[in-house]
């Protein structure tokens, strides 16, 4: 097992992985930028060091920066948490050749399924049904046209390094093609260094489910059943349940047997998630997978029973799977909302600054990570999310009801939040009867009936 593990992200993530290396008795190392001092995973760890400036491009994307850190704090393990170097092979080579364990999967498994294009191919290969789209990367405009024509209207341009809802753009029809493939790649390059693009038909008022994947690194690959996570803004996940309210369990069968097939087929080693897109017939896509862990691996634990991100750091130290996780089944029902530094009436322009008071729901069924905390200051530099509110109960009713319960108690003052937000979708009748798309929250904002109320704690009289 391993002796120190060096954290190489920041915020609630970061945290959630200290907190699993407490309980199992390994040392952590923080690293961090100047706009982090006073957070809280800096505070929590063993050790921190600084790595930089507060953009991440002078920290938290700065490799050998977070190398070098992990040479003088004397690790033997790095996290890469989500988001940032998370999905960098370049960085999980680095990591090896220094000697130190990357936790996740192998540098060549991300090579094959890190791209969006060349996850596809891997997918095709398996027998995996994809989204029908180009067979590459659209190089030019006529290769768009070609292309469309092809595919047929409408057509979604993607990214290839694509992440976020970032580099993401619809087109309905020829005259809107070429001004949306230059938006998507433009989007892309300046996102994500890399502006290759290729296109996918669009799938009409689809749903997102997603299969949570681990595999040991001795050949056991199980998955943990799906997460619906319709409910988007701008392609981006703000609420996200498991199990699905739309699957049945046959479905349920057959796309956890592709989504195993499919990590197998590469010889895929840790967590992941095969991302799958299903529409009103009931087929189901591939869209792409997430080398990683995810934000809303959460709920899968609270349903599942289990602990993914301390079974993470037993694969990579070459342990086998844990049996209550191999044999782990679903015992509930769980619900995440993704709390944002952002104003929910100025069109969620994102609210950084002083948090003035603190206070988060408690009691049953109810989970928080985050790292926020009264007097704690929201930078402007990273992504929005403070804290994610995890609720866990019996059936969907119970927990959509429970977490009504504990968005009323949220008190948060100094930054607005999207708390509001979450608590008219948890009164919303289309999204209680569990028949929503990823259309849901564009229809529901312009609607009448939405209506963002103050929660109604007494705090905040
Ligand atoms: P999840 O499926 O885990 O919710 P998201 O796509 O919402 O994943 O991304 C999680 C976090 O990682 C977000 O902060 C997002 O901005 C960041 N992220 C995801 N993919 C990339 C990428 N390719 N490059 C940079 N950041 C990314
Ligand atoms: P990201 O890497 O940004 O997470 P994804 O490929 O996972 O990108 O897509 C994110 C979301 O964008 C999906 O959950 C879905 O809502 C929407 N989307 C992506 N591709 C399509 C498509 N072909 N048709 C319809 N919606 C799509
Ligand atoms: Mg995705």
């Amino acid at each position: 097992m391993f002796e120190k593990i060096l954290i190489a992200n920041r915020g609630e993530i970061a945290l959630r992985i200290i907190r699993a290396c407490k309980e199992l008795g390994i040392r952590t190392l923080a690293v961090y930028s100047e706009a982090d001092v006073d957070s809280l995973h800096v505070q929590l760890a063993d050790e921190a060091i600084c790595i930089g400036a507060p953009p991440s491009s002078e920290s938290y994307l700065k490799i050998e920066r977070i190398m070098s850190a992990a040479e003088i704090g004397d690790v033997d393990g790095i996290h890469p948490g989500y988001g940032f170097l998370a999905e960098n092979a370049h960085f999980a080579e680095v990591c090896e050749s220094c000697k130190i364990k990357f936790i996740g999967p192998q540098a060549s498994a991300m090579h094959a399924m890190g791209d969006k294009n060349s996850a596809r191919a891997c997918a095709r290969k398996a027998g995996v049904a994809v989204t029908p789209g180009s067979d590459g990367i659209v190089e030019t405009e006529a290769d768009a046209l070609k292309s469309a024509k092809k595919i047929g209207f409408p057509v979604m341009i993607k990214a290839v390094a694509g992440g976020g809802g970032r580099g993401m753009r619809a087109s309905h029809n020829e005259a809107s093609l070429l001004p949306m493939y230059h938006a998507a790649k433009t989007e892309a390059e300046k996102a994500f260094g890399n502006g290759d693009v290729y296109m996918e038909k669009l799938i009409l008022n689809p749903h997102h489910i997603e299969f949570q994947i681990i595999a040991d690194s001795h050949g056991k690959t199980v998955h943990l059943g799906e997460r619906d996570c319709s409910i988007q803004r701008r392609n981006q996940k703000v609420i996200e349940e498991c199990p699905s309210p739309l699957l049945t369990p046959g479905m349920r069968k057959k796309m956890g047997r592709a989504a195993v097939k499919l990590a197998e087929s590469v010889g895929y080693e840790n967590a992941g998630t095969m991302e799958f897109l299903v529409d009103d017939d009931g087929n189901y896509y591939f869209i792409e997978m997430n080398t990683r862990i995810q934000v809303e691996h959460t709920i899968t634990e609270e349903v599942y029973g289990c602990d993914l991100v301390k079974e993470q750091i037993r694969i990579a130290a070459g342990e086998r799977l844990s049996p209550h996780v191999a044999d782990a089944t679903p015992r509930s029902h769980a619900i995440q909302c993704r709390i944002n530094a952002e104003d929910p009436e100025k069109n969620f322009q994102p609210s950084p600054g002083k948090i003035a008071f603190y206070y988060a729901p408690g009691g049953r069924g109810v989970r928080i990570d985050s790292h926020a905390y009264t007097g704690y200051v929201v930078p402007p530099y990273y992504d929005s999310m403070i804290a994610k509110l995890i609720v866990v109960a019996a059936t969907r009713a119970n927990a959509i009801d429970r977490m009504r319960r504990a968005l009323d108690e949220y008190y948060i003052t100094g930054i607005k939040t999207t708390v509001p937000f979450h608590s008219a979708i948890m009164r919303n009748a289309e999204f209680r009867s569990g028949t929503y798309d990823t259309g849901f929250v564009e229809r529901v904002m312009i609607s009448d009936q939405f209506e963002l109320k103050p929660t109604s704690t007494r705090l905040h009289e």
